[in-house]
């Protein structure tokens, strides 16, 4: 939905600096627009367009190239195209299980990405960050000549304090009020703060800027990884609560009383009844069986028709269903995306899911709320956080850093 541009109010400079950002992010978003494109988008004429996108080429953020399609006779159109080469961010992934570190241009581009597994137990932060640095150095020492690094952002499954990239809660990392964006932008070195949120919040805005929420204001997505991490969408903004730790989902009580023990300390949350270790036990799996394989030869077993790994799923698919209806109930979304290794479980338990959803969310939302797989896969997070790293970019264009 458009935005629109600002008009002059507050501080001179304001609006404009508040355009530039409205026709930057929607050219880093949509990739190559028709100046033609932009104008309708933003509700403004060509000649306010012109004025913006010739200011963005100017700092080196946007190229206006002729248009090759069309023929027609008249003035040649033009197409607003992001400077994917020459404008970049770093960003990083950290999972339970891996490490992944990406350089990504203006526009979503990803132009190289590196990828290391990591052991679950005794990870501290200083293996953690060394390993991370040491792929954000080369990634850096890779960009084209004279390419700008305009931001870094990381990903984390845990509890993220906003503003200083703090790990307040890492359950299942065992890691506690660790200084992690800090100490990750100390060891890049690049002048440039870390910024650092919950892999879920950023994989639901990624998804809903760029993938299967794309165009839908208010949605849920739900990140499988050992826990389950997620993410609310309402209004187009994403629900992070009062301190930021907000759409903890994977924390709702579904089963009291008789649950499986939870890594945050409680019981019966629907994490603990839907995780990868709940599936894993059902399905009767050793327990030194774990990670993304471990889930993905259990959805197999079930395809070929194993009798066990087809029961816990559909125990899964159960509570998992029971998860989903209240949040449809709560949120009434227009879609519901699974992600992580949710996107591998939920189309071999969706029948148990969907028979949930039909008993117990009011029909009025149920009507609404389409169920469906991620659209960016594993890579919803890492994207989540490239593009909070260009955010700074993206609010204030013509503040950006232009040393390399
Ligand atoms: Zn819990």
């Amino acid at each position: 939905m458009p935005k629109g541009l600002s008009t002059d109010r507050g501080a001179p400079g304001d609006s404009r600096r508040r355009n530039l950002g409205a026709l930057l992010r929607r050219v880093h978003l949509a990739g190559p627009v028709s100046r033609v494109g932009l104008a309708e988008w933003l509700g403004v004429n060509r000649s306010t367009v012109m004025a913006l996108t010739a200011e963005l080429a100017a700092a080196g953020l946007v190229r206006e190239v002729p248009a090759t399609s069309g023929g027609r006779a008249g003035r040649p159109s033009f197409v607003v195209r992001p400077e994917s080469e020459a404008v970049h961010v770093l960003a990083f992934d950290i999972a339970v299980d891996r490490l992944v570190a990406a350089r990504v241009g203006l526009g979503g581009v990803m132009a190289a990405r590196l990828e290391a597994d990591r052991p679950r137990a005794g990870a501290d932060l200083d293996a953690v960050v060394s390993v991370l640095a040491g792929f954000g150095r080369e990634l850096h020492r890779g960009a084209p000549p004279g390419s700008v690094c305009v931001g870094v952002g990381a990903s984390y499954c845990g509890m993220i304090r906003p503003g200083d990239g703090m790990v307040r809660f890492g359950p299942d990392m065992g890691w506690v009020d660790q200084a992690f964006g800090a100490e990750l932008a100390r060891r890049l070195d690049l002048g440039l703060p870390v910024l650092v949120g919950n892999e879920a919040h950023l994989g639901a805005m990624a998804e809903h800027q760029r993938g299967a929420g794309l165009g839908v204001q208010n949605l849920i997505y739900l990140h499988g990884d050992v826990g389950v991490g997620g993410g609310i969408v309402v209004g187009g903004d994403l629900l992070d609560g009062d301190g930021g730790y907000g759409s903890e989902v994977g924390h709702m009580l579904v089963n009291p009383y008789r649950g499986r023990p939870c890594g945050c300390g409680s019981r019966g949350c629907l994490e603990a009844e839907v995780g990868e270790r709940a599936l894993l036990d059902e399905a009767g799996r050793p327990a030194d069986h774990r990670g993304r394989e471990a889930v993905r030869a259990v959805v197999a077993a079930a395809g070929a028709g194993d009798a066990a790994a087809r029961q816990a799923l559909g125990r899964i698919g159960d509570w998992l269903g029971i998860g989903v209806a209240n949040l449809i109930n709560l949120f009434n979304p227009g879609v519901v995306i699974f992600g992580g290794t949710l996107s591998e479980v939920f189309p071999a338990a969706a029948p148990q899911v969907r028979r949930r959803i039909a008993a117990n969310v009011l029909p009025v939302s149920r009507d609404k709320a389409r169920l469906t797989v991620s659209a960016l896969g594993y890579d919803a997070t890492l994207i989540g956080a490239a593009d909070l790293a260009f955010s700074p970019l993206l609010t204030n264009p013509l503040a950006a850093p232009t040393h390399p």
